[in-house]
């Protein structure tokens, strides 16, 4: 298939250039096991089963009083406080006609079955007076309404959240099974590139993209493997890519996959491996070069900062989010309100938006320079507005959305 893919000058749509690098990534396999504070963001290597229960015993949900629901049926009730609980500490058998003055947090003694919150009461010196009738179970948090123990608390694919970890924490596992780091290899190609720090001479830019594309393979939870700024040779981008696919699960580039005769990442990958798909109908970003070298699978990113960081997060996040093993991959697109017309186009285009809340709705607002160099568009905004083939927007008509967290 790749042949033909190649060898044809159709462009495909972005829906099945996802397709086919998602089909082709396969989750890697080796689990680690790492402490809950070195989690976040890892994704779990098998499902988290509970060996206690959460809450481990009935307790109070308030500060208040423990009784005997059957005493206090009529506002009224007059109690003996015949004990004290606070949270940490255990109670004694709640004897008919006595409460137990508790706190939030602590274990409902034995024979009570309800608290009634301290505002509902009048409390003497020994004696409280329960001012409302009281029902069974009242402000009660019963052992394991959270977590039964024995359960699947967490499944095998999920990615963990600082929410995550507190569950985790609450069911006193210290350290949890997670899928290895993605091996990620990147390099930059372009005679033009130079490091910041250094002084720009005649014709040079600074390597933007190194720092986007680290960034957001950092974000992902990838591990880096940074081999540098690449020289528009031939020979120079042979070198790097082997070296890049030998010690890496995925080879992400930047630049030098267009048409152009200072275009060598291409022809490296027809020469080492296979190129799999080039050209894509989407503006910006048109060229993504997609394929294998050796073990590695490898995508090679139009060199334009804002087509860099598009591809990125259209096709190189999702299948990053795959191979680690992530249940969750595909983008999730939802809907607003454009704020401005934009004219009907031939190849699908992501518009640089920032998102706010007008008095009715969640609107679009467009960044006013839709270049694909334009770096500070991406910085603005929010996300992107997905414009289909062939159907102008209008202000005020209902878009697609994908935000970039
Ligand atoms: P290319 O894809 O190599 O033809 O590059 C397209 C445009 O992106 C050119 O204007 C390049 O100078 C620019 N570019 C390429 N690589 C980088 C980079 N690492 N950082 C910033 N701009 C870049
Ligand atoms: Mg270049």
């Amino acid at each position: 298939m790749s042949e033909d893919c190649c060898a044809s000058p159709s462009l495909i749509s972005v829906d099945e250039a996802v397709n086919r690098i998602l089909e082709s990534g396969v989750p890697v396999e080796q689990p680690e096991t790492v402490g809950i504070e070195q989690a976040l963001g890892r994704i779990l290597a098998e499902d988290v089963c509970s060996s206690i229960n959460v809450p481990g015993y009935d307790n109070s949900a308030m500060d208040g009083y423990a009784v005997r629901s059957a005493d206090c049926r009529e506002a009224g009730a007059q109690l003996i406080v015949a004990q004290r609980i606070p949270a940490g500490q255990v109670g004694s058998q709640l004897e008919a006609g006595t409460a137990a003055r508790i706190f939030t947090g602590a274990p409902i003694p034995p024979g009570a079955d309800a608290v009634v919150m301290q505002e509902h009461c009048d409390a003497g010196a020994e004696e409280v007076t329960i001012n409302r009738p009281v029902h069974p179970g009242q402000n009660v948090r019963c052992a394991g309404e959270d977590i039964k123990k024995g359960g699947v608390v967490l499944k095998v694919g999920h990615q963990l959240r600082p929410q995550e970890l507190g569950l985790l924490a609450s069911v006193g596992m210290a350290e949890v099974s997670v899928k290895r780091k993605l091996k990620v290899a990147t390099f930059f190609t372009g005679d033009e590139i130079v490091e910041p720090g250094n002084t720009l001479g005649e014709g040079q830019i600074y390597n933007s993209n190194k720092y986007t594309i680290k960034g957001l393979l950092q974000q992902t939870g990838c591990e880096v493997i940074d081999l540098g700024i690449v020289p528009d040779t031939l020979e120079a981008t042979v070198d790097v890519l082997r070296r890049a696919a030998s010690q890496a699960d995925l080879v992400i580039t930047s630049g030098g996959v267009s048409v152009g005769e200072e275009d060598y990442v291409r022809i490296a990958l027809q020469q080492l491996g296979e190129l799999t798909m080039w050209r894509i109908a989407m503006k910006p970003g048109k060229p993504v070069a997609y394929g294998k070298v050796g073990n590695a699978l490898f995508m090679g990113l139009p060199g334009n900062p804002v087509s860099t960081f598009v591809t990125f997060l259209l096709f190189a996040k999702p299948l990053i989010q795959k191979m680690q093993g992530a249940n969750k991959y595909l983008p999730i697109k939802t809907t607003v309100i454009a704020d401005f017309d934009w004219p009907s186009v031939k190849r699908q285009e992501y518009l640089r938006v920032r998102i706010e809340q007008d008095a009715a709705a969640v609107v679009a607002r467009l960044f006013p320079h839709q270049g694909s160099g334009v770096l500070s568009s991406v910085s603005w905004a929010d996300g992107l507005v997905e414009v289909p083939v062939d159907k102008a927007i209008k202000k005020g008509d209902t878009v697609s959305y994908l935000s970039f967290c």
